[in-house]
């Protein structure tokens, strides 16, 4: 494989659990676990319509998001990401495995 192998290990998921509709459960690699509520997914939405591809800030106004915003489905796309599609029938949005890690609530990964 064609990988950069330490960064492939910071950040490969073992195992993705969907919690109903609420939150998604990752147990990475490392045996880290994070939890994300759909809501939170929702407002860290990477794609173009959320945030300037430009200048990089979030256009998405996270007022406009319902707090118990619901996914309605989770795909792994590519080996590297996760597609969601979101109650409100967004589901531009691709989740590469590293941004996940990135916004993990524990935030330690956003420090590096
Ligand atoms: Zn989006
Ligand atoms: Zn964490």
């Amino acid at each position: 494989m064609i990988q950069d192998y330490k960064n492939k290990k910071e950040a490969e998921p073992k195992q993705i659990r969907k919690l109903g509709n609420k939150s998604l459960n990752i147990v990475w690699s490392d045996d880290h676990i994070s939890e994300y509520t759909f809501y939170k997914l929702r407002i860290h939405c990477p794609c173009a319509a959320c945030v300037d591809e430009l200048s990089g800030k979030k256009v998405l106004d996270s007022k406009q998001v319902a707090p118990l915003i619901q996914g309605l489905n989770v795909n792994i796309v590519g080996n590297y990401a996760l597609s969601i599609t979101f109650e409100d029938g967004h589901s531009t949005g691709i989740y590469p495995f590293k941004y996940l890690r990135q916004i993990c609530s524990c935030k330690i990964w956003l420090e590096n």
